[in-house]
C-alpha cells in the first residue's frame, strides 16, 4: 500500500495510489484549496494525479472541498447507502455564510452499493471493499485495504468502541474486525495498529 497522509487543515486526507493515480479518502472543509495544494506540492503530487474521490461521511470537515475537486478533474465515488447525504452539508454552510462551499452536483458522480466495492476497487488495482459503517452518521463507510488498513472517517476509534455502548458503532468495528485490518487510520485522530485477536465487542445490547 502506497499511502500518504495529508494533514492541512482540520481532518485527516488520505492518499491511496491505484494504478491510475491516487485515490483521495476524505477532503476538507469549504475554502481549504489553497492548502491542499500546499500539502499535496510537500508530497510532490499535483492535482491531477488525484483521480478519484470517496469520502467518509457528507460532514462539512470530510465533504466541503468534494465539489471543488470535482471541478478540478477529481471522479467522485458515491455509494448508494450515502446517496440521501450528500446534501447534508448544505444547510451547514448556508448558515454559517460560507463564501467558498459549492454545493455537491448530481452530475458526473459514479454511484454504486457497498456490496459491489470491491469490484471497482479491483479496478483500480486495490484488493479491498468498502463497507457501510454507520454509527457517527448514518452515511459513514470505511474503505477497507485488505489485511493492511481501514480508513474509517469519525467512526469513533476501536480502542474506545466498547466503552461507548452503541450498538451501531460496535456492530460497524465487527464487521470491519472480520476484514483483520492491521492499522486503522481516522479523520481526527492518529493512526493506530489494531489487534489480531479482537475483542468480541458485538456482544454489547
Ligand atoms: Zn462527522
Amino acid at each position: 500500500m502506497e499511502l500518504r497522509i495529508l494533514r492541512y487543515h482540520y481532518t485527516n486526507s488520505y492518499l491511496i495510489l491505484t494504478n491510475n493515480g491516487w485515490l483521495m479518502f476524505d477532503c476538507d472543509c469549504a475554502g481549504t484549496l489553497g492548502a491542499l495544494y500546499k500539502a499535496l506540492k510537500a508530497e510532490t503530487i499535483s492535482l491531477g494525479e488525484v483521480n478519484y474521490l470517496l469520502i467518509s461521511h457528507f460532514h462539512p470537515d470530510h465533504a466541503g472541498l468534494a465539489q471543488d475537486l470535482k471541478e478540478m478533474g477529481v471522479g467522485l465515488i458515491v455509494m448508494e447507502e450515502q446517496r440521501d447525504f450528500m446534501h447534508v452539508q448544505d444547510a451547514i454552510y448556508a448558515k454559517s455564510n460560507d463564501n467558498f462551499f459549492k454545493p455537491i452536483q448530481e452530475k458526473g458522480n459514479r454511484y454504486l452499493p457497498c456490496a459491489q466495492s470491491r469490484s471497482l476497487l479491483a479496478e483500480l488495482g486495490l484488493s479491498g471493499e468498502v463497507l457501510h459503517t454507520p454509527g457517527h452518521s448514518e452515511d459513514s463507510v470505511s474503505l477497507i485495504l485488505d489485511k493492511e488498513a481501514v480508513f474509517h472517517g469519525d467512526l469513533p476509534p476501536y480502542e474506545q468502541a466498547e466503552t461507548l455502548h452503541n450498538i451501531k458503532i460496535s456492530t460497524s468495528w465487527a464487521a470491519i474486525m472480520e476484514k483483520q485490518p492491521a492499522m486503522a487510520y481516522a479523520g481526527h485522530w492518529p493512526k493506530s495498529k489494531l489487534p489480531t485477536q479482537p475483542a468480541i465487542i458485538t456482544e454489547i445490547v
